[in-house]
């Protein structure tokens, strides 16, 4: 079967059914045969055609195409409309890939990320606001560099396979986790989450700022920005990240702050989480004073998670032009949401983001559904058609990515998933964004397109070994909590 499947995707008009296109199962030589098609798609003026699936464009007017097709050539989107006018206009396709019972949508878009954190699965889900002081910071100190990379590739991988194209990834050596992001396909802004105090002060309960941690921090970030910032075609992005406002001094802020400034780049912070205590003590000021004051609140600025605010608060963002990384998964079970609809009332923007839930980005996009009505009362607001918005194209445009992803338009760059429908749970379909929304999974994820390159196929990423990338993060896991034991006598945080 192998030869044969590698002759048709080289035969200019073949015709392929998805299954043929993206199945393993009909190519003998497996990664060849994919690499060999991706290579098809490279080239130039190479074309695809996906036809007669229900395509949800997600742009402006809500089109839904129930016989839907789109073009893709290189890495961009040429044409997307009724199947049957987008393939009159459309002639001579390189690859038609029958998309019968599935839905063509969007990759997700996820606005705050730590792809390492899956380290903390288990342990920092149920000890409420102390992760942070308790767990992330320590563990810091603890876990090597090959150990996150090892854990933050599993994570990668879990993303790519549930339809998350494009991600905000910030993290304590997060130039270690770049490199296999790369590899994968997978669309990203990336910095290191900078933080200056002295762990040592801190696991004896004070903060100190200590210049040298600074200095070093400084030199990771710009060094890693600098590398990154436009790889691979421009998929690969920098940004500039600080932890908290408890962990950070405003020299720390204004420097990362000057280098966005410098490189045209995004910010990313934690606010609102729980640190306004700890920030008046020690910067004798409020969180959101105190970044305004240090660059760190306007409209370059991408607030995480805000679940922890005031009216005041909310007014300084909402004056300030800020954005919101709403992570509604991570949120409910701190017991506390963002209050989102008076943020959006305010003009605040919002996205949404997965933060360290990475394995189903379907489960956030419901989370921010079902709390936005527990908290209005209100079993109206929050339509799936806003939801599934907030999750691609809306989360684009705080990342300043809504001119070119977050939605199928001619034009923008083919970012896409594919959904098989034919599933449990998802029959009957009746409304195709209802159902998915209020159903799907990612296990129903059949293929995604990051960049007009398929790197998820038949629901697995392409170029790796899924048994491989779990042994390597349990090995991880396992020895980073061991010497985290022997260093803090145990896991337990109070
Ligand atoms: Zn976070």
């Amino acid at each position: 079967m192998g030869l044969p499947s590698l002759v048709w995707l080289s035969m200019p008009h073949s015709v392929l059914t998805i299954y043929q296109a993206v199945s393993f199962g009909l190519l003998t030589d497996r990664f060849g045969s994919y690499r060999l098609f991706q290579e098809q798609s490279m080239g130039p003026d190479m074309s695809t055609l996906i036809t007669d699936a229900t395509v949800i464009t997600v742009d402006r007017e809500q089109r839904i195409f129930p016989t839907g097709a789109i073009v893709i050539r290189e890495d961009r989107i040429t044409d997307v409309g009724p199947a049957d006018l987008v393939e009159q206009r459309n002639p001579n396709v390189d690859t038609r890939i029958e998309a019968s019972g599935r839905i063509v949508m969007p990759g997700f878009v996820s606005t705050h990320n730590h792809l390492g954190y899956s380290i903390f699965r288990g342990r920092a889900e149920d000890i409420g606001h102390t992760a942070i002081q308790g767990l992330y910071v320590p563990m810091s100190t603890i876990l090597r560099r090959e150990e996150r990379a090892a854990l933050a590739n599993l994570s990668t991988a879990e993303l790519l396979r549930g339809g998350v194209t494009t991600v905000l990834q910030m993290e304590e050596d997060a130039d270690i986790t770049a490199p296999f992001v790369e590899k994968t396909g997978m669309r990203a802004q990336m910095g290191i989450m900078a933080s200056d105090i002295s762990v040592d002060h801190l696991n004896q309960g004070q903060t100190v700022f200590d210049e040298r941690v600074r200095a070093s921090q400084l030199e990771q970030s710009i060094t890693f920005a600098e590398h990154i910032h436009g790889r691979a075609n421009g998929r690969l992005q920098a940004v500039m990240a600080a932890n908290t406002a408890a962990t950070s001094s405003s020299d720390l802020l204004r420097a990362l702050r000057d280098t966005a400034d410098r490189m045209d780049l995004r910010l990313s912070m934690h606010m609102g989480v729980g640190e306004c205590d700890e920030v008046q003590n020690v910067h004798k000021t409020g969180v959101f004073s105190f970044a305004r004051d240090n660059g760190f609140l306007d409209e370059r600025v991408i607030a995480v998670h805000c679940y922890m605010v005031d009216k005041g608060d909310i007014d300084l963002m909402a004056r300030s032009g800020v954005s919101l990384a709403h992570c509604p998964l991570m949120n409910q079970f701190r017991g506390a949401v963002a209050p989102v609809a008076s943020m959006r009332s305010g003009g605040i923007r919002v996205g949404l983001g997965i933060d360290n839930y990475f394995s189903d980005y379907f489960d956030v996009i419901r989370s921010c559904i079902a709390v936005a009505r527990i908290r209005a009362n209100d079993p109206k607001v929050v339509q799936s058609d806003e939801a599934l918005a907030r999750a691609t194209i809306d989360s684009a445009e705080i990342m300043g990515l809504g001119a070119e992803i977050g939605s199928l338009e001619t034009g923008k760059k083919a970012d896409l998933q594919i959904i098989d429908t034919r599933r449990y749970g998802l029959t009957p379909l009746n409304d195709p964004v209802r159902t998915l929304i209020y159903h799907g999974h990612a296990k129903d994820i059949e293929m995604v397109m990051v960049d007009g390159q398929i790197v998820v196929a038949d629901g697995k990423v392409i170029g790796i070994s899924e048994d491989d990338l779990i042994e390597e993060a349990a090995n991880a896991g396992e020895a980073a909590w061991s010497r985290f034991a022997d260093c803090h006598g145990g896991y337990a945080v109070q």
